[in-house]
């Protein structure tokens, strides 16, 4: 079964129709990446499964529907997405950001708490993001790639079954995107994954699949392998 099951997408902003009418069914401990032109319809679609903008169709999740219900409750039922820029609070160390994000940060001495009282879900994320070094390190003087780790392993700590991803690499140097995708795969061992991505080499690199937009609608859905091969595709990216 499907994890995530979305049929007869559709997003109008006055009159104009963002996303197409899109079918897309994600498997659980899929690495999916979605790609596609600039304004293809790729951050709308996120947008409309996480309940940020209205939608018509379904995107169901485990089997339940997602549209129309408000933001929050959908955060709750597993689903959670990072943003091109990383929201994590520059102030806060790592630790505590991680804290809050697990919901443990409503008292104070939960923030003055002592390393050997990491709870165990916190530690494990800190672990799996390689952040573990840096616990006590202010957010704010985190590197940009170090930033989106720490925010992915928010998602982690409140358990987030599906992490939506909005071009996790940008601005990433090679490195810091060769240890994102090995995270990324190491993740989608235990939870599902899907990539808005703008970089090819990143995509070929990593992607277990891949479904490119065009215009609002699937233009091509496979491996990578098969994508690449699809003269619909080339037609698109003719040129990139
Ligand atoms: P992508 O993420 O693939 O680059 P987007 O989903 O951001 O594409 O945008 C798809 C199309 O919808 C674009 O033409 C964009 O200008 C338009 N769009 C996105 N958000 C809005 C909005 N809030 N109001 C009007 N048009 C929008």
């Amino acid at each position: 079964m499907s994890e995530l099951e979305i049929r007869g997408l559709r997003v109008t902003f006055d009159g104009f129709t963002a996303v197409d009418g899109v079918d897309l069914d994600v498997a659980p401990g899929d690495l999916r990446f979605l790609i596609g032109p600039n304004g293809a319809g790729k951050t709308t679609l996120v947008d409309a499964v996480t309940g940020l903008v209205k939608a018509a169709g379904s995107a169901k999740f485990g089997g339940a529907e997602l549209l129309g219900r408000p933001v929050h409750r959908i955060a709750r039922s597993g689903i959670g997405r990072t943003f091109q820029t990383a929201t994590v609070f520059e102030e806060l160390t790592v630790l505590q950001n991680l804290d809050i994000a697990a919901g443990a940060g409503r008292s104070m001495w939960t923030m003055l708490r002592r390393r050997k009282d990491v709870p165990e879900a916190v530690a494990r994320a800190m672990e799996t993001v390689g952040l573990t070094d840096l616990a006590d390190s202010p957010a704010g003087t985190l590197a940009h790639g170090q930033k989106q780790w720490l925010e992915i392993g928010m998602l982690l700590v409140q358990d987030v079954k599906l992490l939506l991803l909005d071009e996790p690499v940008a601005g990433m140097s090679h490195d810091e995107r060769q240890a994102t995708g090995e995270l990324l795969q190491r993740i989608s061992e235990e939870r599902t994954v899907v990539v808005i991505e703008h970089d090819m080499d990143f995509m070929r690199s990593f992607a277990r699949s891949v479904s490119v937009l065009h215009a609002g609608k699937v233009l091509s859905e496979g491996t990578v392998a098969q994508v690449q091969a699809d003269p619909k595709v080339q037609e698109v990216y003719l040129g990139h």
